[in-house]
């Protein structure tokens, strides 16, 4: 477990060790534990530890996740996951969505965290940010070190600027941004942030434990 993980900055392509103990720290103050890995293997075998076997566990759609093949991992020893990219049909993917809120556990990763303190996503749908915020007991949330930022503006601006141009073309919709690489706050059908979720502290202890890999992941 690092101390600190070395951060390439996009401004200037400087590079700044982020140091993780004034992470935790801030995080801390706000009710959120956070646990840093040298990668996300790591952090798969730590999953693996903590939770139950006998756990549901709701899986928010992360591309961070799939790397680590954790719904494959977990069901495979007998979890009963709730993965809405398993799905076969629209009716099938709500329903699952709706059993993930309700699940004992659930993973997912996060579009942006910032240095002080602040864990930042957005959501077309809104139902990750919905389990995010209430519902599952136990909350991890899985990130890579190219997700953190230094203050919540930050963390706004990429995930606007960076996260939504990218899961825009991933998901075949068209808002402006997935042409311009910017945010232009449009009202497009095909907007996929309509919900921007800041998670600011934590209100049950334990409740939402942030694990950081020193490994970029996802976008
Ligand atoms: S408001 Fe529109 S343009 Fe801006 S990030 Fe969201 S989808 Fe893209």
């Amino acid at each position: 477990m690092k101390n600190y993980i070395s951060l390439k900055l996009k401004r200037g392509h400087a590079e700044m060790d982020v140091d993780i103990k004034v992470l935790k720290e801030n995080f801390r103050l706000r009710n959120i534990e956070v646990e840093a890995f040298d990668s996300l293997n790591e952090i798969k075998a730590y999953i693996l530890n903590i939770i139950p076997s006998n756990s549901t566990i709701g899986i928010g759609h992360s591309l961070t996740l799939q790397k680590m093949n954790i719904t494959h991992l977990l069901s495979e020893r007998g979890n009963i996951v709730y993965d809405k990219e398993l799905s076969k049909s629209r009716e099938e993917r709500q329903a699952v969505k709706k059993k993930a809120l309700i699940a004992d556990w659930y993973i997912t990763g996060s579009n942006s965290i910032s240095i002080d303190g602040r864990i930042v996503n957005i959501d077309h749908s809104g139902n990750r940010v919905a389990a995010i915020t209430f519902g599952p007991d136990k909350v991890i949330i899985v990130v890579g070190k190219n997700k953190i930022v230094n203050t919540l503006e930050e963390a706004i601006k990429r995930v606007k600027n960076v996260a939504c141009p990218l899961n825009a073309r991933r998901t075949g919709l068209n808002p402006p941004c997935a042409t311009l690489n910017r945010c232009v706050d449009c009202v497009s059908m095909d907007r996929v942030c309509n919900t921007l979720s800041i998670i600011e502290g934590q209100s049950e202890t334990g409740r939402i434990k942030l694990l950081i890999a020193n490994e970029d992941a996802g976008y």
